[in-house]
């Protein structure tokens, strides 16, 4: 049976700066709270909570004073910052560099728009760390759609400037971006060319992964998706590969894997989400060729 992990697979570049940070702060030996998880990865949080780490929530981060405590990729709304200033707490920087341009991007959007009346619009999941983050730019004051339907909440005979979460999926947004253009025109209130702006701030490195995934998908008899299963991008993208071969099986750890699966295979593709650590992915590749010897 043949087994093939796909390349470009595993942490993708923000996750991967994230434990980085993690790991040389922790190296000083002092106590490192991380507010909410570091990756949505059981396996890789494991890891790093052997090494010192503290994961907390936002009711423990507001009672703590005089510590260190991480701000994961997914970034944090301003209030987190002034709460840290208030308390005494350095924060250890590891929001990804790319949702950081992007909350930059939305503040100041905002703070022009507004002027015009105009609104803000985020495409993205409820209650997702990263689009707490976005919405806290805009004094949360910006619109949530996470599907199509949602955008009769949006005020078309107001400006409408478009953003998306980083881990969305391209074509979802596209759909969605058409349908808020078309209802501006049918309104005829505002001319969409002139007051209809569109970001496409879906990052390059999960829209990078799907063409690659499905050719992968495709090319094996079996495919394992391995993912923490909170994961935005890890359901999106296992999603993806399901659609291509229906003989994809979502797995978080070894312990999932069905030998049955593996019966009258000639190939196996192993692929993750950005969060997926890459000696997880190396770890589930050797389990299945113990099954296969
Ligand atoms: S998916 Fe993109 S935006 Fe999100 S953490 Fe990774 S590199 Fe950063």
């Amino acid at each position: 049976m043949k087994i093939e992990i796909d390349q470009k697979s595993g942490f993708c570049f923000g996750v991967h700066n994230a434990v980085e940070v993690a790991e040389n702060a922790l190296r000083d030996g002092e106590t490192v709270y991380s507010l909410g998880s570091v990756m949505h990865n059981d396996m890789e949080m494991k890891r790093l909570t052997s090494l010192g780490l503290i994961t907390i929530d936002h009711d423990r981060f507001r009672s703590l004073k005089d510590c260190k405590v991480l701000i994961r990729a997914h970034g944090e709304p301003p209030e987190t910052y002034r709460t840290a200033v208030e308390n005494n707490i350095t924060i250890i920087e590891a929001t990804c560099p790319i949702v950081k341009r992007l909350q930059s991007k939305i503040k100041k959007t905002w703070i022009e728009i507004r002027q015009n009346k105009g609104q803000i619009v985020i495409y993205g999941k409820p209650g997702h760390a990263e689009v707490i983050g976005l919405l806290g730019q805009t004094d949360n004051e910006g619109l949530l759609i996470s599907k199509a339907d949602d955008i009769e909440k949006i005020d078309f005979s107001r400006p409408v400037a478009l953003f998306s979460q980083t881990t969305m999926e391209i074509i979802e947004f596209g759909r969605i971006r058409q349908l808020i253009f078309d209802r501006l025109k049918e309104k005829g209130h505002l001319d969409p060319e002139r007051d209809f702006i569109v970001f496409n701030t879906i990052c390059g490195q999960v829209s990078g992964r799907e063409p690659n995934l499905r050719a992968f998908a495709a090319d094996h008899d079996t495919v394992i998706f391995v993912s923490g299963r909170d994961s935005s991008n890890g359901k999106m993208l296992y999603s993806v590969c399901k659609s291509i071969n229906p003989d994809t099986h979502f797995i978080s750890s070894v312990e999932e894997i069905d030998k049955s699966w593996f019966d009258g295979k000639e190939s196996v593709g192993i692929c993750g989400a950005t969060s997926t650590p890459r000696w997880l992915i190396r770890e589930v590749k050797d389990h299945i060729r113990k099954i296969g010897e």
